[in-house]
């Protein structure tokens, strides 16, 4: 395996903190290269937001180094071990099966590490080959960077390869691999892993070094008393908070992660691991996007309530650290609050009644309205990101006659017309006591006109099969900035064809 040596002026400084963890943290390993590798997409705006070298994803070099095919200068390639719960049940050790560190690299965003995904077997592959395909790539590409331009804390994604390497799931495909970023991507599932070996040493050691070096509030916490100083408890404390607030934002944009085993839930809260997710076309609750979750564990109604449950092994993990269960038992009582007033904060948003004088006054305005509205868009299936742009619209027009049409266009999406105007009714008091501008323009911000639904994916993966990436860099660039007009790129922004409901995606990637 060759090693590339980065020109000195614009060279990348490594820390590679994992890694001084010890061997029973991860088993160093090389990438296995992949025949005859191609750029597929290069994500500019994060690699400017990270300060790295310009020029560091047009070099030869580099297509070598993000492929798996070459190790760079500073780098220290290797494959962590965890463990989970799947589907509900301890599926015992799992690890990083065909995702490669290279390490932490310095950036303008704090230290970052470079995971390659798809690099080939690892001593955790069990039965798999180490590699991803080029469809389930793209849609992780990007998807992490959608949810990121959402403003969903998300992994993300700097640049995509692929290979013609053959890749066989229920049919010949060929390989990809996704250049993943985040500050870490430790999992539950890693605090899982020694906890259940009874290797508490371990477990402190990981515990500690995500205080340290990524979660330092715990720090600060603890000292000032919280918890009775209990820097675990906090920790915990910590992690179910980001939990909620990401689950809040994924059930405000009408996002299904999938697959919610504790092994994708990342300690920092970021949306992790992206494989059968899926943006609600028509809101149905019940919505179940994984083909493979028979029994909808994993419905959109349910992610709340799961990653409750995966806080819970978490909880679990951790007592040997926390040593008082009452203790881990009321931090997790503090996302039953948390969750809540998450959602209804988000739901205030996408209403426009945030800071509205008035409409926040009586408590139960927000979940009122909002679950009054959901009852009626799931009985006739009104498509979720359609309906809040449009009402964006109708609100932004700072007009509250409903014979408006930007009001008309929101109410042609329901059938139940008596229902609506029903709907509409209230809503308008409770918005009449404020400045409708800027409710529209918060409206506007917090409702996206484009998300990455799965027709949009299927076509941009299509078309990739054939060796054509414009939709793959059009979707990226679009996505990137959901909550923008775009007036030349409408056609996206409307409703799903008839086919869109018949794509089924599966855990296979
Ligand atoms: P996932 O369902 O993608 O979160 O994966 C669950 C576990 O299976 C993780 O340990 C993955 O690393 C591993 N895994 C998934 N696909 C493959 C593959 N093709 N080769 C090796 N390991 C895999
Ligand atoms: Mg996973």
């Amino acid at each position: 395996m060759p090693t590339l040596n980065p020109p000195d002026s614009e060279s990348l400084v490594w820390h590679n903190r994992f890694a001084t963890l010890g061997e029973a943290f991860f088993t160093r390993l090389s990438p296995t290269p992949l025949p005859a590798p191609y750029w597929i997409s290069h994500n500019r705006a994060l690699l400017t937001e990270l300060g790295w070298p310009s020029q560091g994803l047009s070099t030869p070099d580099a297509l070598l180094a993000f492929s798996g095919c070459a190790i760079p200068e500073g780098a220290e390639p290797l494959a962590s071990v965890y463990s989970g719960h799947q589907f509900g049940h301890w599926a015992g050790q799992l690890g990083d099966g065909r995702a490669i560190s290279l390490g932490e690299v310095a950036s303008a965003l704090g230290p970052q590490e470079i995971q390659l995904k798809g690099a080939g077997p690892t001593p955790y592959s069990r039965r798999g080959d180490g590699r991803a395909v080029l469809r389930s790539s793209i849609r992780e590409f990007l998807c992490s960077e959608a949810m990121h331009g959402l403003g969903v804390a998300s992994t993300r994604a700097l640049c995509l390869t692929g290979s013609p390497q053959p890749v066989y799931r229920e049919e010949v495909e060929t390989a990809a691999v996704v250049t993943r970023v985040a500050p870490s991507f430790v999992r539950f599932g890693h605090f899982e892993h020694f906890a259940a070996a009874g290797q508490h040493a371990e477990l402190q050691t990981l515990a500690d070094h995500v205080i340290r070096h990524h979660l330092p509030e715990c720090t600060q916490r603890a000292a000032a008393g919280e918890h009775q100083g209990n820097i675990y408890a906090v920790l915990l404390q910590v992690v179910c908070e980001r939990t909620a607030k990401m689950l809040a934002q994924w059930q405000a944009v009408g996002f299904c992660h999938g697959v919610m085993n504790t092994d994708n839930m990342s300690i920092l809260g970021l949306t992790l691991d992206y494989g059968p997710f899926q943006f609600l076309d028509g809101f149905n609750p019940r919505h179940i996007c994984n083909h493979t979750d028979t029994q909808g564990r994993y419905a959109y109604h349910r992610q709340p309530n799961v990653a409750f449950w995966n806080l819970h092994c978490l909880a679990q993990a951790l007592s040997p650290l926390i040593n008082d269960p009452d203790l881990s038992l009321a931090v997790l009582e503090s996302f039953k609050t948390d969750f809540p007033q998450a959602l209804d904060h988000a739901m205030a948003q996408k209403l426009g009644l945030i800071g509205l004088p008035g409409a926040m006054d009586t408590p139960h305005t927000v979940r009122d309205l909002t679950e009054s509205l959901l009852t009626l868009m799931a009985k006739e299936q009104v498509d979720y990101t359609v309906f809040w742009r449009r009402l964006s619209q109708a609100v932004a027009s700072q007009s509250l006659d409903k014979t408006h049409p930007l009001w008309q266009s929101a109410r042609d999406l329901f059938l139940d017309r008596a229902a609506w105007d029903q709907w509409q009714e209230a809503y308008a008091q409770a918005l009449q006591t404020g400045d409708l501008m800027s409710a529209g323009r918060t409206m506007l911000a917090h409702n996206p006109k484009y998300v990455l639904r799965n027709h949009l994916a299927e076509i941009a993966i299509r078309q990739a099969k054939t060796g054509d990436f414009s939709e793959v860099h059009t979707l990226l660039t679009l996505l990137q900035s959901p909550f923008d007009e775009h007036p030349e790129h409408e056609a996206y922004a409307q409703l799903p064809p008839a086919w869109a409901s018949s794509i089924e995606i599966s855990c296979s990637s």
